[in-house]
């Protein structure tokens, strides 16, 4: 972990290392401690939270996993339908805790990057209603979509969305891990892109570096529920809180503007693997720090170049058979991309 690493680490953005900042700000908060005093800067960090996303009420929790899965218990009962993409990061990297712990009936849904038309939407509630079915309490929308390569949710898409299922009373939630990552690719402030959901998660551990830790933010009354159900799952039992929220308030005040470079390096790497022969990238398709990356022209398996370049000392990420998934962040510079891009031409020539 660090610059000190001689890997290039492009397999996630969430192994990022706290700046010197980051660090400091956490000494600072842990030498402080009194048993007497409140958790002040948590309540900062939560502050910060809900200005930024336009809710009322926030949570600091321990990863966006539980922050997603206390969002659902909190929206919906055991034995309700949610509305999922089936891609969504919900659906496939979270262990089904929806189903195992939250008892939650998932209709999974085939979206377009991330986006699942509004007719077919709309079709699984009326088929909920008419067939006898589970009733829809709950849609999640995930921006940027991670399997959909850091795909960003179309503004007008999420709006219409979200309007729609607040006529039919249907909760919506933003698992925003990347949320700063579609604002800055969009060049809008995060809040407009967050104030419609009735929830939304954003993780502190990636783009923005901090330690650990992710946010869940809502009304006041769905964030109380979700503090209960946070103290049952143990996520509530951070004693140690403060220091993890002092880095994160640090990412979301100081981090976000870095993001942007992060974007550019995905890009610059993306040009220039495309023209290694056998390899395919949509380039219009990076419109942020993923990078996804059909290996099928060469003939080899996606895990053969995965090995290939574990050995050159580039780190990725096995997305299918034929696709690897590269993710930018602020430890992989200009020099650091355009030497991924070689290495990758140099494993599978
Ligand atoms: C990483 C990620 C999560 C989970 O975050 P953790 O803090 O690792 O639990 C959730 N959703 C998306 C889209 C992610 O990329």
């Amino acid at each position: 972990m660090g610059r000190n690493d001689p890997y290039i680490d492009l397999g996630t953005d969430a192994r990022t290392a706290p700046t010197s900042r980051m660090w400091e700000a956490m000494q600072a908060v842990a030498l402080n401690a009194t048993p007497f005093k409140g958790q002040e800067a948590v309540e900062a960090l939560l502050a910060r939270a809900c200005e930024l996303t336009g809710q009322a009420a926030a949570l600091l929790l321990p990863s966006c996993t539980m922050a997603n899965l206390i969002a659902m218990m909190a929206h919906a009962d055991r034995g309700d339908q949610v509305i999922l993409e089936e891609s969504s990061h919900i659906a496939w990297s979270e262990g089904w805790g929806m189903a195992s712990i939250a008892g939650i009936y998932p209709k999974l849904l085939k979206g377009r990057r991330g986006a699942i038309d509004l007719e077919e939407i709309l079709s699984a509630v009326e088929a909920s209603v008419f067939s006898h079915r589970p009733r829809t309490k709950l849609l999640c929308l995930e921006n940027t979509h991670n399997a959909g390569g850091g795909a960003v949710l179309p503004q007008a898409y999420a709006a219409e969305v979200c309007a729609a299922m607040k006529e039919r009373e249907i909760y919506v939630h933003l698992d925003g891990a990347r949320i700063f990552n579609a604002a800055v690719a969009l060049d809008l402030p995060v809040r407009q892109m967050t104030e419609m959901y009735d929830s939304v998660t954003i993780n502190l551990n990636k783009g923005l570096c901090a330690l650990e830790g992710a946010l869940l933010c809502g009304s006041a009354a769905m964030i109380r529920k979700a503090s209960q159900l946070a103290r049952a799952l143990g996520g509530d039992s951070q004693h140690k809180a403060e220091i993890i929220a002092a880095a994160g308030l640090i990412g979301l005040n100081e981090m976000v503007d870095d993001i942007a470079k992060d974007h550019r390096r995905a890009y610059l790497f993306a040009s220039a693997v495309q023209r290694i022969p056998g390899i395919g990238v949509e380039l219009q398709r990076v419109q942020t720090n993923i990078v996804m990356v059909d290996v099928s022209g060469t003939g080899l398996a996606a895990k053969e170049v995965l090995q290939r370049l574990k050995i050159r000392g580039v780190a990725s990420y096995l997305y299918s058979d034929a696709v690897l998934r590269f993710v930018f962040h602020r430890e992989i510079n200009d020099e650091d991309a355009l030497r991924a891009s070689r290495l990758l031409g140099e494993a599978i020539g």
